[in-house]
């Protein structure tokens, strides 16, 4: 396997990236290594450029490893580029969002970019738990938007969920399922429901190990070690939700909660509540259940 050689003809050859947080930088990557030209659009003033900063810094890493050549990492450099305003989105035949988990803002986005590209373009959300349905509800031409969920780390969580609204078209999830083989993952089809599959059957690692918690059972670290030395998950639940941060992993927790119409088995906890209203939220600003200073 040459997970780093671009292929030659890749089925998006213009891609734009909405978001350059956790998510955003590593799509980013992979579809650059694919072969397309990337542009990244974040609306915090330097947060594209920051984002280009990481990946190179990734690059980088790899040439010292011997794991890339210097002429492919300056080939990736080339097609690399953060985008002033939403404009120059313009030429893309896909976009992928993946900003802020919020179903207003995410379908203010999609409407904006829908009136500034072409018909045949292919809109993408990387939600973890919103309606894909609900996001394309009020676009023009809802059947060019799907789910295209990747996980965090975007290039060592080699799966990517291709998910189906009520009119999306099945040539829009082909072409993107074609494109994650692309990316090296591995696309797997899922309906439009909340959390899919992978954050519906996954909830109730974070939200039973909260109730342990909250029950006085064990503590986090107990819990994260017996989990992931004994019973062999990569990750203890605190330290995913640590790694995801709880400003993503609240409102998820949330979101499906309120979809199955308060399911108590969804309930979120009050202990993540409380952490993320005191910006205790992971590994990103130093301090979750872990420190990281
Ligand atoms: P993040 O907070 O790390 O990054 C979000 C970025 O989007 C920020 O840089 C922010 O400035 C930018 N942004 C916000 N609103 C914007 C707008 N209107 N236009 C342009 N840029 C905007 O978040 P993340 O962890 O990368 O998550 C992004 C999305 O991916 C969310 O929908 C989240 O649910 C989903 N997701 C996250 C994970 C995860 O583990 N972090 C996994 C799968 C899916």
């Amino acid at each position: 396997m040459q997970p780093f050689l671009p292929l030659a003809q890749p089925i998006f050859q213009t891609v734009g990236v909405i978001g350059g947080g956790a998510m955003g930088r590593g799509i980013a990557q992979m579809a650059v290594q694919a072969g397309s030209d990337v542009f990244l659009l974040d609306s915090q003033p330097g947060a594209a450029q920051a984002a280009i900063a990481a990946i190179t810094a990734i690059w980088d890493r790899l040439v010292t490893k011997g794991k890339l050549t210097d002429e492919m990492r300056n080939l990736h450099l080339t097609r690399l580029s953060a985008a002033p305003d939403a404009a120059a989105l313009a030429p893309c035949n896909l976009i992928i969002e993946a900003i802020v988990e919020r179903i207003d803002i995410k379908q203010r986005l999609f409407s904006e970019i829908e009136s500034l590209v072409a018909p045949g373009t292919v809109l993408a959300t990387n939600t973890s738990s919103l309606s894909v349905t609900a996001i394309a509800a009020n676009l023009q031409r809802p059947a060019q938007l799907a789910g295209f969920h990747f996980f965090n780390p975007v290039p060592l969580m080699r799966v990517v969920e291709v998910v189906a609204g009520l009119k999306t078209s099945p040539v829009v999830c082909e072409q993107l399922t074609g494109y994650a083989r692309q990316f090296g993952h591995t696309p797997v089809a899922a309906q439009d429901t909340p959390g899919f599959i992978v954050n519906h059957a996954g909830r109730g690692y974070g939200t039973e190990a909260l109730r342990v918690v909250s029950e006085r059972i064990a503590d986090f670290a107990t819990v994260d070690r017996i989990l992931r030395d004994q019973m062999g998950f990569k990750l203890g639940p605190f330290e995913l939700m640590d790694l995801t941060a709880l400003d993503v992993s609240h409102p998820v927790m949330e979101s499906i909660y309120r979809q199955y119409f308060d399911e108590p088995r969804y309930r979120p906890s009050v202990i993540t509540a409380q952490r993320l209203a005191g910006g205790v939220i992971g590994k990103k600003v130093g301090e979750g259940f872990y420190s990281y200073l």
